[in-house]
């Protein structure tokens, strides 16, 4: 399927019934160069890259549900590359680069919008911490404006400025962050990766991981068993369940995070914004509502929905700096499996086993780092070596003392 001025043209005069399928429902081959566990961003995105800048084709990518049922479906749509550590920066700002040309590269509207995310602060500790933050960012070349408590204003100026408790006194924004139609993005991988002969196979469920003699054979799935050349593990907050399948025992937790929309109301809050004395940041959709979210509930889980004391907590840090939204109706609320790992950065490497590659512990911010996660993974399981952009998200860094905890958080993982 091809997407032109000509073929919206045709489809608009007949009704928008021929529309072809975006990709196509191929039953499992006996055999392929490489399968991907999990059709989720990272799983789709590595598929794409696999395929496109690799020349890798005879790709299957096996997904337990449907496209676009995991987090990619779920999270927030928040993007950003405002990170702090040289570890993670430069990956960020090449997912953020690629966000930029992403729509024009795969042919698909994924609704990228550069509407700038703004992180307040309320005190002098944390103005110093975010001006460390956006010095470290224009270290590496991605913009970072510090702004005043004026500034805040200008932008937001129905914020709780004055709260006795937590007043606002800036924010460190970044203008080039923003949000992304988040299941769109899982669309357009698949679709890009399916022209160009991957195979992406819905309800298929890898159940076991054959090995021999230290070397990846292939997958039990609940359609029979798959042979590969390389496996890579793309299953976000699964991740540690898939991986036992292959022995391997992840320093990784799975905790539930939840997210919340309002009924839609009146263009609002025009960007990203994130509250620095409480765990709550809020956008608004194109359709009106207020998309907004907060910690994790802090307790391990499988389960794909959160705990009311949890919405209690994000909602009052919301009112406490927005009070004119305590009249808002919340429309729907749902939850994630999040991947969370020790430190609070992610995983993309090689494994003990041949053949078998980790892509994994996104925590809650995997999302924006869709694309950069998708063009390192294909790299390392096309080349058998890690990409310079993600060569610190080593799976032993942990043991060798490289943690890269950007939130200096130690090894507690309810708390990044
Ligand atoms: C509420 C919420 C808000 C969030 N907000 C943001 C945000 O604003 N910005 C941001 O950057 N990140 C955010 N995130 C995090 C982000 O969504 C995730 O880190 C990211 O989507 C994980 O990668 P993925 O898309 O590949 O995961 P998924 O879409 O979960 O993909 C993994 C897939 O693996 C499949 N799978 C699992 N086991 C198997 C198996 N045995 N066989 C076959 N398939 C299997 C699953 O069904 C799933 O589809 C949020 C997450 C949640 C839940």
């Amino acid at each position: 399927m091809t997407y032109s001025v000509f073929s919206l043209l045709k489809n608009a005069v007949t009704g928008h019934k021929n529309w072809a399928p975006a990709w196509r429902d191929p039953a499992p081959k006996p055999a392929y160069d490489v399968i991907i566990v999990g059709g989720g961003g990272h799983g789709l995105a590595t598929a794409y890259y696999l395929a496109k800048v690799h020349g890798i084709t005879n790709v299957a990518v096996l997904e337990k549900s449907w496209l676009g049922s995991g987090n990619i479906g779920r999270n927030t749509t928040i993007i950003r590359s405002n990170y702090l550590f040289p570890g993670n920066n430069p990956f960020y700002e090449w997912s953020m680069k690629l966000w930029e040309g992403l729509e024009q590269d795969f042919n698909f509207n994924a609704m990228v919008s550069q509407r700038g995310v703004l992180n307040l602060y309320h005190s002098d500790a944390q103005r110093d911490a975010y001006a460390r933050r956006g010095n470290a960012m224009h270290m590496h070349g991605v913009d970072a404006e510090l702004l005043d408590e004026q500034g805040v204003r200008d932008m937001y100026p129905f914020f709780n400025f004055d709260d006795a408790r937590f007043p606002i006194r800036g924010g460190l924004l970044q203008r080039r962050g923003g949000t992304v139609r988040h299941d769109a993005v899982a669309w357009g991988y698949a679709r890009g990766a399916d022209s160009r002969g991957v195979d992406v196979i819905q309800n298929c469920e890898v159940t076991g991981i054959r090995i021999e003699k230290g070397v990846v054979k292939g997958v039990e799935t609940n359609r029979g068993y798959i042979a590969c050349n390389k496996l890579g593990l793309a299953a976000a907050g699964n991740s540690s369940e898939v991986a036992k399948m292959a022995g391997l025992k992840l320093p990784i937790e799975s905790h539930v995070l939840q997210a919340f929309v309002s009924e839609a109301i009146k263009p609002f809050i025009d960007g990203v914004v994130t509250y620095g004395a409480g765990h709550f940041y809020v956008s608004q959709s194109d359709k009106g509502g207020l998309v907004f979210g907060g910690d994790i509930d802090g307790y391990n889980s499988y389960a794909r929905r959160g705990n009311l004391p949890t919405v209690e907590h994000v909602i009052e840090a919301g009112v406490s700096m927005i009070p004119a939204i305590s009249r808002v109706r919340v429309l729907r609320s749902w939850g994630g499996i999040m991947d969370m790992s020790m430190d609070g950065s992610p995983i993309i490497d090689k494994t003990d086993v041949k053949g078998l590659y980790l892509n994994a512990g996104w925590c809650y911010g995997g999302f924006k780092a869709t694309p950069a996660s998708g063009w390192c993974f294909a790299h390392t399981i096309a080349k058998d070596e890690a990409h310079k952009l993600s060569a610190a998200y080593r799976l032993d860094r942990f043991k060798r003392g490289f943690a890269i905890d950007e939130k200096g958080m130690g090894a507690q993982p309810n708390l990044h």
